[in-house]
């Protein structure tokens, strides 16, 4: 089961699974105790949680600041360094090959290893991909 959850200390709103006692929020790291927070949303589809994630932060924004990725995390061919520049050149990809694999976004994001893995939670976390089987992943 998945749910949406908002970070009470940068406000950023993003999808966590609820089996996990306490996750990192993706922004500013700070650990966050699941079974205190308020869950928004819940529901076991990725693709659900999501676009539950993508409302909730339309509705919260104003109050919050843009997400920015943290210095040191740069995108291959360029100083991209927001999700938004990274939600374009996925889908970008998405929109040649149908869906994109773990290689697909390690080519594009030009991540590999840990990094990757800590880009795609963040992709998966802030409703701009969703996990469609084991290692596929589809743009929202
Ligand atoms: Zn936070």
């Amino acid at each position: 089961m998945y749910g949406v959850l908002i970070c009470s200390r940068c406000g950023t709103v993003q999808g966590v699974d609820l089996s996990h006692a306490r996750v990192d929020c993706v922004r500013c790291w700070t650990k966050i105790k699941v079974s205190r927070a308020k869950i928004y949303f819940s529901t076991d589809s990725p693709q659900e949680l999501a676009i539950a994630v993508r409302r909730l932060a339309e509705r919260e924004r104003g109050q919050e600041t843009p997400f920015i990725i943290s210095k040191g995390t740069a995108v291959r061919g360029g100083d991209v360094g927001n999700l938004e520049a990274i939600e374009a050149t996925i889908a970008e990809l998405e929109g040649e090959k149908g869906q994109l694999t773990y290689m697909d976004l390690s080519s594009a994001l030009g991540l590999t290893g840990a990094t990757l893995d800590k880009m795609i939670c963040r992709l998966l976390a802030a409703g701009i991909i969703y996990e469609t089987g084991p290692g596929t992943y589809r743009v929202v």
